[in-house]
């Protein structure tokens, strides 16, 4: 049997500092999270926000396959509202926790251990009236009593629960207490064969990956986990790592997870595009130096047979080489056959803006490679509905003194602005535009990054804005890099029109 994989960053990695995704940003990575063949999509908390609910509501009426999960705490409110929102789902999933540790039950509930329990086996009672699937978790299971640990455990599978989560909440354990744990669980709840054990590791003595693999070792059936480890503070178990180890070490585990491997890199990118979250370079799997042989000597030595140096091979995880694939001349269908061979299926509207992306960039620049189109492609998938468009952008700059001027559209109607700054050029069209929208946001943050080398390469652009306490992400690309900063600035004040709408 294989190892099961619950993901968890659409919940706990949306709850990563700086991470805040709209409910379109999240239904596409739903979607991704399917192809890739997760056994559970853990989609929001839904009593947390009126997004979050939205974001979990879309998800289980658009996202088919695995599980939908949503998170609530153990009191009826919060399983109401979880339930509402997986009406539509074909597998809902209503995922109820209470802290279990004399820490958590002491200072942050007030309870004591009968109340506890009486919660949670009252959660889970509630949440079997609204689905069949109902995993229950034991907050800081680790820091817990072990045997009052196995009690809450065993009264609530009689209650119905189908599955158990032992979470490390703090990332405190190591990996042989945390298999003992589990072994424990397993010997001392008497019911525990008729549910399945899941975990859920935290990151901050960077054993969340070990500990997680020692619970299976030791008879847990599923690991929690999220694209490329996000979630709270140092984050989770990172899946891409998990799906990696099960697959190349088969000789010692024996088991596998479902995942389908060649999703993981194009996974990994959405995710940190639409979270804003960088991939270290050395990171393992999906860094950028993950594949990349620097010494002459490894080199030599992967050029004459791979697997002198490498353990894995970079296609097994969807990872594409850097070829020149289109030129000035390719026309819309050569466009769509690349795109698909990259494994990109746009939709219609999509596929129009991206092959306009296409063609102003061929003007600029003779040969596009592989890379380049997918950060054309991964740019109109952030997009949003577009309330103003950039038509003219004039951008003059010496002895520090800035002014740009703007013409932008909205519904047809074009605006004209001018901004000085000592701020920078940037500085200035950020003004001119906070001018023409009316929008008050605060850049707090702005990042530039080469998409490939050489003079001709494409600069891209990530903003995040501060609008009355929500962040938002925008993107821009282009070869030159002050109208990619424009575009992100735009792209990003679009997603607040777009949100103060709906
Ligand atoms: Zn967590």
């Amino acid at each position: 049997m294989g190892v099961k994989i619950f993901d968890t960053t659409l919940r706990d990695g949306e709850q990563s500092p700086g991470v805040s995704l709209n409910s379109e940003e999240k239904l596409k990575i739903a979607k991704q999270l399917a192809k890739l063949n997760v056994d559970v999509i853990e989609a929001g908390f839904p009593i947390a926000s009126e997004g979050d609910f939205k974001g979990v509501k879309r998800i289980a009426e658009e996202v088919s396959g695995p599980v939908i999960a949503a998170l609530a705490r153990a009191n009826p409110k919060d399983i109401n509202r979880a339930g509402e929102a997986l009406k539509a789902a074909a597998k809902p999933m209503i995922h109820t926790f209470i802290a279990t540790s004399p820490i958590h039950m002491e200072y942050k509930l007030k309870k004591n251990e009968e109340e506890v329990l009486e919660a949670a086996v009252s959660a889970v009672k509630l949440a079997k009236e609204y689905t069949d699937l109902v995993e229950f978790s034991a907050e800081d299971a680790f820091r817990s009593d072990k045997d009052f640990l196995c009690k809450v455990f065993a009264a609530v599978i009689d209650a119905g629960a189908t599955s158990i989560n032992v979470p490390d909440t703090v990332g405190y354990a190591t990996p042989q207490e945390f298999g003992g744990l589990i072994k424990y669980i397993k010997e001392n709840t008497p019911n525990i064969e008729q549910a399945e054990i899941s975990v859920h590791c935290h990151d901050d003595l960077g054993l969340s990956v070990a500990n997680s693999i020692a619970a299976i070792e030791n008879g847990a059936d599923q690991i929690e986990c999220a694209i490329n480890g996000i979630g709270e503070r140092a984050g989770n178990t990172s899946l891409e790592e998990l799906a990696l180890i099960f697959n190349t070490r088969y000789d010692y585990y024996g088991q596998k997870t479902d995942i389908n491997l060649k999703e993981i890199y194009r996974t990994s990118r959405l995710v940190s595009n639409l979270t804003g979250m960088d991939i270290q370079a050395n990171k393992a799997i999906v860094g950028k130096n993950a594949f990349a042989h620097e010494s002459g000597i490894h080199q030599d030595g992967v050029i004459k047979e791979r697997t002198t140096y490498e353990i894995m091979d970079a296609q097994t995880i969807g990872l594409k080489e850097n070829k020149i694939v289109l030129g000035k001349h390719s026309g819309r269908h050569a466009f769509r056959d690349k795109l698909e061979d990259l494994g990109y299926q746009l939709e219609k509207k999509e596929l129009n803006r991206a092959f306009k992306r296409f063609k102003e960039l061929a003007d600029k620049k003779k040969k596009i490679s592989s890379f380049d189109l997918e950060a054309i492609v991964e740019g109109e998938i952030a997009q949003v509905e577009e309330v103003y468009q950039i038509n003219l952008l004039q951008v003059t700059s010496s002895s520090g003194l800035s002014t740009a001027t703007l013409q932008m559209e909205k519904d047809g109607e074009k605006i004209f602005e001018s901004a000085c700054s000592e701020g920078g050029p940037i500085d200035a069209i950020y003004e001119a535009m906070n001018r023409i929208t009316g929008l008050e946001c605060e850049l707090v943050n702005y990042k530039i990054d080469a998409v490939t080398g050489g003079k001709d390469a494409l600069g891209e652009v990530i903003v995040k804005l501060d609008h009355e306490g929500e962040i938002y992400l925008g993107r821009g690309v282009s070869t030159d890099v002050i109208e990619a900063s424009a575009a992100a600035y735009n792209n990003a004040m679009n997603k607040i029109l777009n949100s103060v709408d709906s």
